[in-house]
């Protein structure tokens, strides 16, 4: 049975987070389907890359090392996974749904004729009978993810075509090392045979990296705020209490459309997604949206005025107050038991 490969997005010599993330669910998805997973590492300088690679499982690391290839640009990369691909014809394709996976993923997808799911926030295998055709898939790839607006959640296939491509998210998936001694197969590509001339008629003359002004997905712990915690003045509250717990401030999107958080703090389907230690929701009534970026939380504590928010549902701890009472209190008493 043919691959699960992964797309490793590399900035600075280091394999993005999402990367990881992919190649701990493909390293799984491999395992269900009993084949290979295998991973393609494109840019400059890339000698060494594999040790961060391979502990993911990986068993085959495809490398194209070339000074012309980093920073990324469009065409060389499309044109080194599209041939890859049609050689090694994997069953399933991986990739960030960051800004290069998404100019990266459809190119490569209507090269192919593939198809391509955007922004799974689940992907299991399962199977599908197509009762018209009188046939039945085994082992197809559901790419699952929100649709209509967050209403329904849709799982689509691709019977025919191949691979099945999905992009997925930062911090969606969980990264996991599978073996820290794993050691996989290192081919080197020969960059000439997979790219032309053309492919380099795009040059990068200047380059401004911003970097992340607030990183929820690291934090163990996340103090979130939503529409009811009133107004910008009451989210310092919010800053406050992440302060002394040493976490970061998140938002649900209704508070962010309010005004009272940056848009980089949104949790939920059109935010990040984040699964800390503890999760604090604070006038937030957990609206689906909103629960597909935190429900993964290992603890949740909900403080809300209403007793039957939907957040209380997954929540672990229900405090039913107001926010601008009961936060000064957590900020007091957690103050007091830590002197
Ligand atoms: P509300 O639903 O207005 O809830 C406010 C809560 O605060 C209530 O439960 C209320 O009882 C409580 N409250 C009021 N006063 C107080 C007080 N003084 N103290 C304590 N509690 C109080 N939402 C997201 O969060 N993230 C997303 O990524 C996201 N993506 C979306 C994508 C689509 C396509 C769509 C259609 C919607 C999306 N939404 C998203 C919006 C989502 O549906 C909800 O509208 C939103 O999450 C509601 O935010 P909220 O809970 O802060 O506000």
């Amino acid at each position: 049975m043919n691959s699960v490969f992964v797309y490793c997005e590399i900035e600075d010599g280091q394999v993005a987070e999402v990367s990881q993330e992919l190649m701990t669910k493909g390293r799984s998805l491999a395992c269900e389907l009993g084949c290979n997973l295998e991973a393609l590492a494109i840019g400059c300088e890339l000698n060494g890359i594999e040790s961060q690679i391979f502990p993911y499982g990986v068993d085959v690391l495809y490398v194209a090392d070339d000074k012309r290839l980093s920073p990324y640009t469009t065409l060389p990369h499309t044109s080194i996974i599209v041939k890859l691909f049609e050689e090694q014809k994997p069953q399933i394709a991986l990739m960030g749904a960051s800004s290069v996976g998404r100019d990266l993923g459809p190119r490569v997808s209507s090269a192919l004729h593939s198809g391509l799911t955007a922004d799974c926030t689940s992907l299991v295998i399962g199977s599908h009978e197509d009762k018209k055709l009188g046939k039945i898939y085994e082992k197809l790839l559901y790419q699952i993810r929100p649709a209509f607006g967050g209403n329904i959640i849709a799982t689509i296939i691709n019977p025919e075509h191949r691979p099945q491509m999905a992009t997925v998210r930062e911090g969606v998936m969980k990264k996991e090392i599978f073996n820290p001694k794993y050691k996989g197969k290192l081919v080197k590509l020969d960059v000439s045979k997979y790219v032309s001339d053309t492919d380099f008629v795009v040059e990068i003359i200047e380059r401004h990296l911003e970097k992340r002004k607030v990183n929820m997905i690291a934090a163990p712990i996340v103090v979130s705020g939503g529409y009811g915690v009133g107004s910008k003045e009451n989210f310092r509250l919010l800053f406050e209490l992440a302060e002394v717990l040493g976490g970061e401030v998140g938002a649900s999107r209704a508070a962010v459309d309010a005004g009272f958080a940056e848009h980089e703090r949104q949790i939920g389907q059109t935010g990040v997604t984040v699964r800390p230690k503890l999760y604090i929701a604070c006038g937030i009534s957990g609206q689906i949206q909103h629960r597909a970026g935190m429900d993964q939380s290992a603890q949740i504590i909900a403080i809300n005025t209403d007793p039957e928010a939907p957040i209380n549902a997954i929540a672990d701890y229900v405090i039913t107050g107001g926010v601008a009472d009961v936060i000064p209190k957590m900020i007091k008493y957690y103050k007091k038991n830590t002197k």
